[in-house]
């Protein structure tokens, strides 16, 4: 017979987070840069104040237990505060993502069933577009700007003067309630949403805010770049809430320079976002030695794509900032992997650092992964490539409202990320490509990725996508699209020897096709989709053109 042991059930719910950050962390900062770039600043105690109140604002417009609350707003402190009021009040925060096409955010908004909106001012234009189809039965409007109040939306302050925030009460919630929703963006197929619980949120703060993880504390400051409308800001305001980090949020400027001015002004510790937005940063710290003052920086984590090298040793040599390279996905909550140096590195030299580096790290704490190809799970040797599969607590189990996508999930419960890795056999990932974005040459795999890095470190290349094109011969062979930095030249035999002496011979793209820009994703990342509709028959288009022998 099993003997339980005797431990209370506890519920891991948000309510608790709120609950300990107003009774532990009511002294610590929540800043904000507004639209006007003027600077907004609270502390923790004054934000659950406002936090209660909204909730109970919510519960008194018709919120009940389950229903999906949309937020459609930039990172700042009122929609940290709904990030708490909603799940707190028994809703779920559904964050919508503002870069998406209207007729995507029409159907996830539909499918999601979001019953009240709360929208930035400054955004109105673009969720106006939307609104009509989509069934709001109150939209709330945040006037960061101090836009006038669009007829028939209900303005966000006077919402909060109107509640008694002792009307708020502690729930305990059941742990494996839905706390948020987020719709993966939609690079592959259609919108999906994950429903994370309070369960999963609750231990992915904890795991994430743990020292070889990204290591946070109530003595941090940290700024999410990362969207709160993408993949709840890898679940950043959660973590520094539990744990009663100060929070840094930017708003609407996003620019390198006015992320570098916030930074140094607000002394932050830990700061995260995608790598497209760390290349503006690298540059704008190269060209203006000694202008920010850093010395605060701990950690920049990077993720949601590929970093390059040449980055990663860039923002260490020339400026001693150290890179945290992190692999996660929506349905992740997002964390997965995070790449802290492992103790058997210490004392080694540099190069070994940046080898780690430039791969994805270790899982966290909670989380296992194993990969597959057709031959079955792929040893961890550092080199065989099969698709990755994850399982752990905060790792979707499925998909809302869509049973078509039960196959993303093998027989046995694990999810399959559609990502190709090899792993090593510390346990370490090394991510090659997304499943559909690899190219098959010949029945071998190639890595778009490592190419587009090994590009990317190439003193003219400002940008590089490798995609797959159709080839008459070997099925699909690597073709380079690449950006040149402004000023700077190089010839297609040139970028080809320069990656010579990197790759086996059959991996080299037998073409560079030179290009203005790389489409991107409403997340910054490389549209590979758009580059494949363009130039997926590049190769079967010059062999028609040649003359036959
Ligand atoms: P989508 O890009 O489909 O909107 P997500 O934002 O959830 O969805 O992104 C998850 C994907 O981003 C992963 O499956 C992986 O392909 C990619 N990704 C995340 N982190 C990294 C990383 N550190 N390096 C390379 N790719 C990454």
């Amino acid at each position: 017979m099993t003997m339980h042991g005797l431990i209370m059930d506890y519920q891991l719910n948000l309510p608790s987070v709120l609950r300990r950050a107003e009774q532990l962390h009511f002294d610590r900062e929540i800043v904000t840069r507004l639209p006007d770039k003027s600077i907004h600043r609270y502390t923790i105690g004054e934000m659950v104040a406002r936090s209660k109140r909204l909730s109970v604002a919510l519960q008194k417009l018709g919120m009940e237990s389950g229903d999906r609350v949309g937020t459609f707003c930039w990172n700042h402190y009122q929609h940290l505060e709904a990030y708490m009021a909603i799940p707190c009040g028994g809703g779920v925060l559904h964050t919508l993502n503002l870069r998406l096409h209207e007729n995507d955010l029409t159907y996830i908004a539909t499918h999601a069933g979001d019953k009240i909106a709360i929208v930035d001012d400054v955004l109105w234009d673009l969720f106006d577009k939307f609104r009509a189809q989509a069934n709001f039965k109150h939209v709330i409007v945040v006037r960061t700007a101090g836009k006038p109040l669009p007829p028939g939306t209900i303005d966000y302050e006077e919402l909060l003067a109107g509640v008694d925030p002792a009307e708020f009460k502690y729930l305990d919630i059941d742990e494996h309630q839905a706390a948020t929703m987020c719709y993966t963006s939609g690079t592959t197929g259609m919108p999906k949403g994950v429903l994370a619980s309070h369960r999963a949120i609750v231990l992915h703060s904890m795991a994430s805010g743990m020292t070889d993880t990204l290591g946070l504390s109530e003595h941090d400051a940290v700024m999410a770049v990362v969207p709160m409308f993408h993949a709840n800001a890898w679940g950043m305001p959660f973590t520094c809430l539990l744990i009663g980090a100060k929070q840094v949020f930017p708003g609407p400027h996003l620019d390198p320079a006015s992320l570098l001015e916030l930074m140094a002004q607000e002394r932050v510790t830990v700061t995260g976002g995608v790598p497209t937005i760390w290349l503006g940063v690298l540059q704008i710290l190269d060209d203006n030695p000694g202008k920010y003052d850093l010395s605060s920086i701990r950690a920049i984590v990077t993720g949601g794509s590929a970093a390059p090298r040449s980055m990663i040793e860039g923002f260490a040599e020339r400026h001693k900032l150290h890179m945290l390279h992190s692999w996660g996905m929506t349905e992740l909550c997002p964390v997965g992997t995070v790449g802290t140096i492992p103790a058997r590195l210490v004392g080694q030299p540099k190069e070994k650092h940046f080898d780690f580096q430039i791969r994805q790290g270790r899982p966290c704490p909670g989380v296992e992964i194993r990969a597959r190809n057709e031959n079955g799970l792929v040893p961890w040797d550092g080199q065989s490539m099969g698709e990755l599969e994850v399982r752990g607590p905060w790792i979707a189990s499925g998909y809302y409202n869509r049973p078509d996508a039960a196959t993303s999930f093998t027989e046995d419960g694990w999810f399959k990320t559609g990502d190709i890795v090899a792993i090593d056999e510390y346990g370490c990932l090394h991510l090659q490509d997304r499943a559909k974005d690899v190219i098959k040459s010949g029945g071998e795999w190639i890595s778009s990725v490592a190419l587009e890095n090994a590009l990317m470190g190439h003193p003219s290349v400002a940008e590089a996508a490798v995609i797959p094109s159709n080839h008459p011969k070997w099925a699909e062979r690597p073709l380079a699209i690449v950006v040149l930095r402004n000023g700077k030249q190089a010839s297609p035999e040139e970028l080809i020897d320069f990656l010579r002496p990197q790759f086996a011979k059959w991996w080299l793209p037998d073409a560079v096709v030179f290009s203005d820009s790389i489409p991107r994703t409403s997340a910054g990342k490389f549209l590979k989709m758009a580059l494949r509709d363009k130039f997926g028959d590049y190769y079967c288009e010059q062999a028609a053109k040649q003359p036959a022998t």
